[in-house]
């Protein structure tokens, strides 16, 4: 299963990724992570991401990309992987088509995790609280002055990635403010094989609509055949044999005093003509 988790910092997406590790056996792939890494080991990478980081500002492109190319290409990736913090824009997600297309792989779906930008503040200042109380050590960028920025970031370069994948039918979003269980059970409901969508249509039974519609059809042809005058004048039709409705029976009997009259009349001129 091959996987993207879209959505601003703070959203929920290292908790849900972890999850859905632990559930189909495949790996988390954290540029942040990667990134984070190669500062603590000083690479070359390291040494050129970390001021950008540290700024809340986006690495340039080619620079995750070429680690996401080298990452998704070992062993461990082969079950399948969920990407989190990657894309991070439209250009990083064509470079990913293009990546997967050399392997002859397929996304199965992109989860967009769904949040208040309001409470994300409030949330990363619940985490510093937090870590700060627990003496561990806090993120350079996990602070509200830089998570300001990130945000920025998210919505100018990251945001339009939801309008790309829905163009191509892969974005499933979920309500990224729900609890945590609830939200790992909604995007575990996007991802079962009945779905949803498939759930509902299997109530209905594929054949009932189509013999209803048959039935009408006909139906339909037998109120539009006209009937001849002719005909018409010679019986009755079977509703006419019973009750006449009010118009028709109003009708009948104008008729007959129609002719009744013009009987009368004509009698009267050939009367007069004599
Ligand atoms: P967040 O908590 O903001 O989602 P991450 O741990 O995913 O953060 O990433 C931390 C920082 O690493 C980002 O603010 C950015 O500077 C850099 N980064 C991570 N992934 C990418 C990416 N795909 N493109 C550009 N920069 C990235």
């Amino acid at each position: 299963m091959r996987l993207i988790l879209l959505g601003p910092p703070g959203a929920g997406k290292g908790t849900q990724a972890q999850h859905l590790v632990a559930k189909h056996g495949i790996v988390q792939l954290s540029t942040g992570d990667m990134l984070r890494a190669a500062v603590a080991a000083g690479t070359s990478v390291g040494l050129r991401a970390k001021g950008i980081m540290d700024r809340g500002e986006l690495v340039p492109d080619e620079v995750v990309v070429a680690i996401i190319a080298d990452r998704i290409g070992q062993n461990d990736a082969k079950r399948g992987f969920v990407l989190d913090g990657f894309p991070r824009t439209v250009p990083q997600a064509e470079a990913l088509d293009r990546l997967l297309a050399e392997r002859g792989l397929k996304l199965d779906g992109v989860i967009q995790l769904k949040v208040d930008e309001g409470i994300l503040l409030k949330r990363i200042e619940t985490r510093v609280a937090e870590m700060t109380a627990r003496g561990e050590k806090l993120r350079a960028d996990d602070n509200p002055d830089v998570l300001m920025g990130r945000l920025a970031a998210y919505r100018a370069q990251t945001a339009p990635l939801a309008g790309y994948y829905a163009r191509k039918g892969m974005l499933k979003s979920v309500d990224g403010m729900a609890p945590i269980g609830d939200v790992t059970a909604a995007i575990d409901r996007l991802l079962s094989p009945a779905g949803p969508v498939k759930a509902k249509l299997t109530i209905k039974p594929a054949t009932k609509p189509t013999r209803r519609k048959a039935k009408s059809a006909k139906a339909k042809g037998r109120a539009k055949k006209p009937r001849s005058k002719a005909s018409a004048r010679r019986a009755p039709s079977r509703r006419s044999k019973g009750r006449k409705s009010g118009r028709k029976a109003r009708r009948a009997g104008r008729s007959k005093n129609k002719s009744g009259q013009v009987k009368s009349r004509t009698r009267r001129r050939l009367t007069k003509a004599r």
